[in-house]
């Protein structure tokens, strides 16, 4: 499995397999899969509901002698409404029980956005809490707290801005190992990931395929630019945005049901793309994001674009 180097000096496997909306019955047969073709990284969040299942198939997976435990990279996600200090602990323990394990590789904070306690989704803005009431440094001290008593070895962010990050560093005890964000060719973010790389801070591209659904195919994977420059080069769009994300030094974790995109993409780590496909992609980023978190603002929200990606110009 290709890895990638973290600041600490930890490998974590350059490709994972991405598990949000894999749908009940259909999740753990992916991670089984997955696991039996090589993958040796799941990332995973409390938020999508299927950790259980996840859990499930680790376990038989393990049972089975398909993978040893140490063998493996799981990551998973606090929610939102768990960001109160006394609230992170709990979060994690309910994590692990449900994917049957004992620690995590990485623990993440999801979002920089707060929710009360015990809701999963907003229904109104009475559902938010200001980040300035919990904000994210002791959010972050209690994560340091779960890192020191064993329950994940690695501890990380996920969706914030350089302006959150330097912020959060500036009381710190520990970097973020990873700071987890959307990333393909159409949101290159380039100066989150230079400034990610000067703190020693990974980064994970999230929805690295355009994060299509069923019925509607990701304008990544029909674009032309993409599709000419995999077909010249023999491979899949889907494998040419993997390759392309792993050669910009970025974990990269698709999501995918079925053997045929599973088996696709993790061919992806043996492909090195040549200078004149990264011109030519490095040439697409126009900012566009599909995960605008667009579900945390409504009228009232202490969240906007703006403040959320801490960016004047997203709306
Ligand atoms: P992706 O960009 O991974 O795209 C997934 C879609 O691409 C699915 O429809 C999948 O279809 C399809 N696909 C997979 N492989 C291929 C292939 N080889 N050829 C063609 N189509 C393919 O989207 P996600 O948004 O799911 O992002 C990936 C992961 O990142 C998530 O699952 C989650 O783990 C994480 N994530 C984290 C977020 C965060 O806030 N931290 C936010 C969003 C995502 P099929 O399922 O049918 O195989």
């Amino acid at each position: 499995m290709r890895t990638l180097a973290l600041a600490n000096g930890d490998a974590m496997p350059a490709l994972g397999l991405g598990t949000w909306r894999a749908e009940p019955n259909a999740v753990g047969t992916a991670v089984r899969q997955a696991l039996e073709m090589g993958y040796r990284h799941i990332d995973a969040a409390a938020i999508y509901g299927n950790e259980a299942e996840i859990g499930e198939a680790l376990e038989q997976a393990f049972a089975d002698g398909v993978v040893r435990r140490e063998e493996l990279w799981i990551t998973s996600k606090l929610w939102s409404d768990c960001h109160a200090p006394q609230d992170v602990r709990p979060a994690l323990e309910r994590t692990l029980a449900d994917l049957r394990l004992t620690a995590l590789d990485l623990y993440l904070i999801h979002w920089p956005v707060v929710l009360r306690p015990g809701v999963q989704f907003p229904q109104s803005a009475a559902d938010l809490v200001p980040l300035e009431q919990v904000p994210l440094a002791p959010t972050w001290a209690a994560m340091e707290d779960l890192q020191k008593a064993g329950l994940c070895r690695h501890i990380g962010v996920s969706n914030v801005s350089q302006a959150k990050l330097e912020a959060l560093l500036e009381q710190a005890r520990v970097v973020p190992a990873v700071n987890q964000v959307e990333r393909h060719p159409f949101l290159q973010q380039p100066d989150l990931l230079t400034y990610c790389r000067e703190k020693g801070i990974t980064l994970t591209a999230y929805s690295p395929l355009g994060s299509g659904r069923h019925d509607q195919a990701s304008p990544l994977l029909t674009d032309p630019v993409i599709a000419s420059l995999a077909a010249e080069r023999g491979i899949s769009p889907a494998q040419l945005l993997l390759a392309w994300g792993m050669a910009c030094g970025t974990v990269v974790i698709p999501k995918a049901l079925g053997r045929e995109h599973l088996t696709a993409n993790l061919a992806a780590q043996d492909l090195e793309l040549d200078g004149e496909a990264m011109a030519q992609l490095a040439a697409l980023d126009r900012g566009e994001r599909f995960v605008d978190g667009s579900f945390w603002f409504m009228p009232g929200s202490p969240y906007t674009a703006a403040n959320l990606w801490d960016d004047p110009r997203a709306q």
